[in-house]
Parts: C-alpha cells; sequence; structure tokens
C-alpha cells in the first residue's frame, strides 16, 4: 500500500511507473536495502532511521538533485512501514551552513593576528576557534568556564566593566575596545576585542539563558586581534606631529594643546599654574663660535637638563630656535620660580662638551602664573614673555618674575611666541 505523497516522492524511481515493489525501485539508491531487512532480527522495530537517498529528479531540463529521507520501522513479521519526506531543502541549508562554517574557520585559523571565543551570557568563555592558542599562547581547554578577562591585564578592568561591555553589545549590536591584552605567559600585547551578540535583536533581560548564570548557551562572540603593528605606526605618527626633531621635547603644537588642555581643568577645579619661559643667552655667538651643529649639541644638552629639572607632570617644549616652554600644573610663581632658578644654575654649572671643546652658556627665564586678571594662555604666554624680557634687559642668565612694572615684550624681542 502506499500514499499519493510517497508515490509522488518516489516516481522519479520507477521506471515503469509501477511502484509495487519498495526494494525494487530503490534498487539502484539503495541496494543494501532489502538485506538490512532479511538481517533485522527483532520481530519489530526501526529498521533504519531517516536514512538519506539522493535521487536525481526527472523530467527537469537539467537533472536536480532531490535527498529522501526513509525510516523503516518493522511491524511484525509480515509487514514493514516506510516514512519518505523529501529534505533536499534541509540538507542544501545544512551544506551550505557547513560551508560558511568551513569557510570561517578557515579565515580565521588562517590570519595572523585574530583569536575569536564564543561567550556565555555572563562572558564566560564558551567555545574557541584555533587561532587563540597562536594568538594568546592559552590551550584552549584551559579557557573553557573562564571570564573574558583572563585576556586583559589584571588591574585594567572590573567585573563591572566586563559586564557594561555585553550589555554595550547588546544595545548597540557591537562593542569595541582597545588597550593591552595578555597572553598566557603574561606578556602583553596591544590588542582591540569586539564583542557581538550572537541572537540578534532579543531582548535579553526577558531571556531564560540571561538570567540563569548558570546557562552555557554562547550569548556573544568575541574577536580579539592583535593590533600592536598599527599602534606602532599610529605612535610615530604621533612622535612625528608632536616631537621636536632635534630634542625630542614637545614642539610648539603639543605644548599649546597641552596648555589649553591644562587651563581647561583649571576652570573646573581651581588651582594655581604657572609657566616659565627660557631663552638661551647670546646663542647667535656659539652658532659663530662653534658653528651650527656644535650649536644643535648644545640645544640637545638643554633639552636634557630641562628633562631633568622638571616633573612628568609639566609640559616641557622646544617653542622656536633657542626658546622653551614650561608649564607647570599645580604651581605657584614663587615655586615656579624656584625650580626655573634651578635650572639656570644648573646650565651654568655644566658646560656641554662637543667634539673636544668645552662650550659654556647661560639661559635666562621668565615666570608667570595665571590670575583671574587673565583671560586665557595667551595672556599667561604674554607675561612670562614680558618677564623674559626684564631678564635679558637686567643682564642676562637670571629668573624674572612677571610683575605689572614688566617692560612690553613686543617691542624689544621679535620672534617671541604666542597662541595662534
Ligand atoms: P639673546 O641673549 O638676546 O637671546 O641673544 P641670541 O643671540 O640668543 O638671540 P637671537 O634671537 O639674536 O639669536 C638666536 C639664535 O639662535 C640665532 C639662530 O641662528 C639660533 N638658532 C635658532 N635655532 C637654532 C637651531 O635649531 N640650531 C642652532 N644651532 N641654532 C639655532
Ligand atoms: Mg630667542
Ligand atoms: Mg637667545
Amino acid at each position: 500500500m502506499i500514499n499519493p505523497i510517497s508515490a509522488q516522492l518516489l516516481m522519479p524511481l520507477s521506471t515503469d511507473g509501477n511502484l509495487a515493489n519498495l526494494f525494487t525501485a530503490l534498487e539502484g539508491v539503495a541496494p543494501s536495502l532489502r538485506s538490512m531487512c532479511a538481517d533485522f532480527a527483532p520481530s519489530y522495530g526501526v529498521v533504519c532511521n531517516a536514512m538519506h537517498l539522493h535521487l536525481n529528479r526527472r523530467g527537469d531540463r537539467k537533472p536536480a538533485k532531490m535527498v529522501i529521507s526513509l525510516t523503516l520501522v518493522k511491524l511484525d513479521e509480515t509487514r514493514l512501514m516506510a516514512v519518505l519526506g523529501d529534505v533536499s531543502l534541509q540538507v542544501k541549508r545544512d551544506r551550505e551552513l557547513k560551508q560558511s562554517d568551513a569557510w570561517l574557520n578557515a579565515i580565521l585559523t588562517g590570519v595572523e593576528d585574530y583569536a575569536m571565543v564564543s561567550l556565555d551570557p555572563l562572558g564566560r568563555i564558551e567555545s574557541w576557534n584555533e587561532s587563540i592558542g597562536r594568538l594568546t599562547g592559552f590551550a584552549a581547554e584551559a579557557l573553557v568556564g573562564q571570564p573574558y578577562s583572563i585576556f586583559y591585564p589584571p588591574d585594567s578592568t572590573t567585573p563591572e566593566h566586563l559586564l557594561d561591555r555585553l550589555r554595550e553589545a547588546d544595545e548597540n549590536g557591537w562593542s569595541l575596545d582597545e588597550g593591552l591584552r595578555m597572553r598566557a605567559d603574561g606578556s602583553h600585547f596591544w590588542g582591540n576585542s569586539m564583542i557581538s551578540p550572537l541572537r540578534d535583536g532579543e531582548d535579553r533581560s526577558r531571556d531564560p539563558a540571561f538570567c540563569d548564570p548558570e546557562s552555557r548557551e554562547p550569548a556573544y562572540g568575541l574577536i580579539i586581534r592583535d593590533i600592536s603593528d598599527k599602534r606602532e605606526a599610529s605612535e610615530q605618527q604621533r612622535k612625528a606631529a608632536y616631537c621636536d626633531y632635534l630634542t625630542g621635547l614637545a614642539n610648539r603644537r603639543a605644548f599649546f594643546e597641552a596648555a589649553e588642555l591644562e587651563l581647561a581643568r583649571r576652570k573646573r577645579s581651581p588651582r594655581s599654574t604657572a609657566m616659565i619661559m627660557f631663552d638661551a643667552d647670546h646663542f647667535k655667538a656659539i652658532n659663530d663660535t662653534f658653528g651650527h651643529p656644535a650649536g644643535d649639541a648644545v640645544l640637545r644638552h638643554l633639552a636634557q637638563s630641562l628633562k631633568a629639572t622638571f616633573r612628568d607632570v609639566d609640559v616641557v617644549a622646544r617653542v622656536g630656535g633657542e626658546e622653551f616652554a614650561v608649564l607647570l600644573p599645580s604651581t605657584d610663581l614663587a615655586a615656579a620660580a624656584l625650580v626655573a632658578n634651578r635650572l639656570r644654575a644648573l646650565v651654568e654649572a655644566t658646560p656641554v662638551l662637543v667634539e673636544g671643546e668645552l662650550i659654556g652658556f647661560t639661559v635666562s627665564a621668565g615666570v608667570a602664573a595665571m590670575d583671574d586678571a587673565i583671560s586665557g594662555l595667551d595672556g599667561l604666554i604674554k607675561r612670562a614673555d614680558q618677564a623674559l624680557y626684564a631678564a635679558k634687559a637686567r643682564g642676562r642668565n637670571r629668573v624674572d618674575c612677571w610683575s605689572p612694572e614688566c617692560p612690553t615684550y613686543k617691542d624689544h624681542l621679535p620672534g617671541g611666541i604666542n597662541a595662534s
């Protein structure tokens, strides 16, 4: 007995339109079926379950592949029941899925600088891609159940921060951050981490898997990428844009940006801020006597002395040929004058040895501090310049602080700096 749907499915196998015997009809695609039934000893039971039979669909101009699923049940010694279904589409989709899985896998294992893991709803590692070993040095098996913070240096993140990132991924569809990452051996690399939810568009707050802290359902994909090279390149660009090529100090641009930032901070939480302007004395004479390259060496030496004298928090920059500016956060006028004088004395006491010749030189400095009468950076620079001019006018190799009596700078010292 055969129902119409089964008859339709099996029709491609029939040569004469006769489907009286199932074994005969399936002989071409499942030759072992007859013997499987004969060998099935129990008096009833499942002989074969969802066996896939691949047939060519006839009648089409180009014969198409068709996959039929066959389940054969022995009902008793005399009766068999066959259940047939067309699973062509399902098989096609399975194959496509497998292909895209293999494709993704090939990409992820083939590229050197990516690693991928899947995370459960609480950010614990659920499964991994082979590339994880190559990038991080972790044995993949050792990662299961660990929070993904295992890839971050200790103290660089908190459990709350890790969960925040998962929430961010839920809300935006992804969450990306960049920073130091850690390998199994404790060494660091610069990387970025992209987290994306694996189940799109679901409201996770109502997701039972999310609410169950023991759930091991993969919920997020995490891709870590080693971008050390990229960072190095951008670090070099940054250096080129913000460093003075001769001395390695901050350049004018860096100075103005840092100073503006500091003054903005000062506006939010008022505190004293001072500035010192240094200028090498009679530098033209040094060049004329010892040559320009020797002058360069002297400037480099002066930069070293400045670096050694000021704190890391101070912004020390070369803002002109032989002119240097220092911004001192949280420092008042008197304290700035003191340290400026220390630098002046150090320079005076340490001549520079250039190609066997000792070159002695001195610097003058002008010191100013921010107060309510000055509106911004321009005003502060102007005062420091006026004080510097005073120091020059009063004999050089000295430090002067700004006072309303200071002579006006602009008439006397061309080439001074301004913030524009
Ligand atoms: P003062 O005490 O009044 O500052 O005198 P000065 O000679 O230092 O001042 P002036 O502004 O007349 O000359 C500055 C000199 O600094 C002239 C210039 O050749 C020199 N200079 C500027 N930049 C560099 C540099 O990068 N390398 C060298 N070697 N010299 C430089
Ligand atoms: Mg000068
Ligand atoms: Mg000078």
